[in-house]
């Protein structure tokens, strides 16, 4: 099949939240529970269909990366697409979403398809994140929310499809957001 058009991806948040685990879910359909650290994986790909066209999704893997602040200007520049992850058992990865919107407006070109992603929502007894929470945020940075889980993968295909049309839908003109 002929893809109509590759679309690119980045995937950011503090450590631990599940980058690499929703990629892995996405792309391959599995779920790993002591997924151990790579560094630099470059990319993986998935193909998908935004209304009705066949379009390749080249999402960067930057796990890992983050600990050391090598996530360059370059990846952000590059970015067609980005999701943001925080962790709802995590405070601290929620605290850090400003920061990682900041980097974003820093470094990606300002039409940027972005939305939210709340990771590990199978962990419903540890949660210190809510919905609400969650929601109001991706309100004030005015992208769409989606809660996850890389484990069972609830919420994970939803996302990237979504991520997907948006980005899509900015390349092809929307110049708006
Ligand atoms: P990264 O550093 O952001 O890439 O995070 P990882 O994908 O390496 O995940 C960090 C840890 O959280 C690993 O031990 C994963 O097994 C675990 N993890 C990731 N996603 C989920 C999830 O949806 N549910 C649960 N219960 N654990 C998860």
């Amino acid at each position: 099949k002929v893809v109509y058009k590759t679309l690119k991806l980045l995937v950011i948040g503090n450590s631990m939240v599940g980058k690499s685990s929703i990629l892995l879910r996405y792309c391959d359909g599995e779920f790993n529970d002591d997924l151990s650290t790579t560094i630099g994986v470059d990319f993986r790909f998935k193909t998908l269909e935004v209304t009705g066209k066949p379009i390749k999704l080249q999402i960067w893997d930057t796990a890992g990366q983050e600990r050391f602040r090598t996530i360059t200007g370059t990846y952000y520049r590059k970015a067609d697409g980005i999701m943001v992850v925080y962790d709802i058992t995590n405070e601290e990865s929620f605290k850090q979403i400003s920061t990682w919107f900041k980097e974003i407006k820093k470094h990606a070109p300002p039409n940027v398809a972005k939305i939210l992603v709340a990771n590990k929502i199978d962990l419903q007894q540890s949660r210190v994140i809510s919905q609400q929470q969650g929601q109001e945020l991706a309100k004030s940075y005015n992208c769409s929310f989606f809660e996850v889980s890389a484990k069972s993968g609830e919420g994970v295909e939803k996302s990237f499809e979504n991520l997907a049309e948006i980005t899509f839908k900015n390349l092809s003109g929307g110049k708006n957001k």
